[in-house]
């Protein structure tokens, strides 16, 4: 059978050139970016071009950019690191994220919260995009620190960070505005000095970006003092403890560069018109279907689609028996699915989250494939409906 994979937000696959990039510093070149000798100092050099690629696809320095383990940590990097230092001053400070955001922001600020950072979760409006009258009557006179993701994971909403970054710093110069932009980078272009000019930090992880799991990146704008997760050795400018990741960081500079070729390209024009193909042939063949969060502001390779009486876990199943890989909800600790906590805060209810599935293209994903994907899930979700 051949598997067709529509779960590209989920993880993307390792392209071939940044395997073959990444190969050697298993093998040859080995060697510890922190040693004085040639092995060592071939694998600084290493690090050090992947951060000027990663710095080129932001339109940033490179010593803004810091390695971490992936968007999880940067996320975590980014909220406890700006906020520590109140609690350690036990001075009050305030958060606003929103409701919509992946766990590794929402569970960071409810962590911060136990601890007595007072935290503020914006629920964004139907089309799943937080509103920006909501957001600046939000600011209070000791909001520290704002956390509003780029494009949602799940419905692919981008939000408008230009703006509301604009509405923080007009407010008050000293708010710090973070952004996880881990389903942005690599699919949208993005530029710290143009749009996201008043974006002070942006998490990345290079799994979503064709570089291998367990590697990631913090943006952290010249100037801005961040105490760090870890006690350890001097890496990455005292942010960062830890001997580097040299071949998944060497690995996520060349999908950086593969990225910057990519944007420059037609291809994300064609990306989405591969995700609109599939998307109007299922809404064409299926009756009572509807798409969840914004048509107009989304990331070109996802859509969320809601079949109502359709069960979408059972879907995903009978899906994944004909070889396709999709999505529903968020994975939790038991192993069982939850309705997706984006949907359930975008205003719909348990029963039309638990009918909702994700279908996210990847940039290998072929026409052939979504045909083929466009024959096989609307029988499966006929059949899903007779049996409800
Ligand atoms: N933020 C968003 C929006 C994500 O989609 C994910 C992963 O799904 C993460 C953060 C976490 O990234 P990582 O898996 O690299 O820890």
């Amino acid at each position: 059978m051949q598997r067709i994979y529509l779960d590209a937000n989920a993880t993307t696959p390792v392209l071939p050139e940044v395997f073959d990039a990444m190969r050697p510093f298993w093998l040859e070149a080995f060697g510890n970016p922190s040693s004085a000798h040639h092995s060592g100092q071939r694998a600084r050099s290493a690090v050090e071009h992947a951060r000027a690629s990663v710095a080129r696809l932001l339109n940033c320095a490179a010593k803004e950019i810091v390695f971490t383990s992936g968007g999880t940590e940067s996320d975590n990097l980014a909220l406890s690191g700006i906020l520590q230092p109140y609690l350690d001053r036990q001075e009050p400070a305030h958060l606003i994220t929103t409701q919509i955001e992946h766990h590794a922001v929402l569970y960071a600020a409810e962590a911060l919260e136990k601890r007595g950072i007072q935290v503020t979760y914006l629920s964004p409006t139907r089309d799943g995009i937080v509103d920006p009258a909501a957001f600046e009557a939000a600011l209070r006179p000791h909001t520290r620190l704002v956390s509003v993701m780029l494009a949602n994971n799940e419905t692919g909403a981008i939000q408008p960070i230009g703006k509301l970054a604009r509405i923080a710093k007009a407010r008050n110069p000293a708010i710090l505005f973070h952004t996880d932009a881990v389903q942005a980078a690599a699919k949208l272009p993005l530029d710290l000095t143009l749009d996201l000019k008043n974006i002070d930090l942006l998490a990345i992880s290079g799994h979503k970006m064709y570089a291998p799991q367990g590697t990631g990146v913090l943006f952290v704008r010249s100037g801005v003092h961040l105490t760090p997760l870890f006690h350890g050795g001097p890496h990455e400018r005292q942010r960062r403890a830890g001997t580097e990741n040299v071949p998944g960081i060497v690995a996520l500079g060349r999908a950086a560069d593969l990225a910057s070729d990519w944007l420059a390209s037609p291809a994300p024009a064609a990306l989405a018109d591969l995700r609109d193909r599939l998307e109007s042939g299922l809404l064409a063949t299926i009756p009572n279907t509807h798409i969840n969060g914004s048509t107009t502001h989304r990331a070109p390779n996802t859509t969320n689609l809601r079949f109502d009486g359709a069960d979408a876990e059972s879907l995903l199943i009978a899906l994944d028996m004909q070889g396709i890989a999709a999505s529903f909800g968020a994975a939790c600790q038991s192993g069982a699915t939850e309705p997706s906590h984006v949907l359930l805060a975008t205003g719909l209810s348990p029963a039309e989250a638990r009918s909702s599935l994700r279908l996210s293209l990847s940039r290998l994903t072929t026409t052939a494939e979504i045909d083929q994907a466009l024959a096989i899930i609307p029988a499966a979700v006929v059949r899903l409906r007779t049996l409800a």
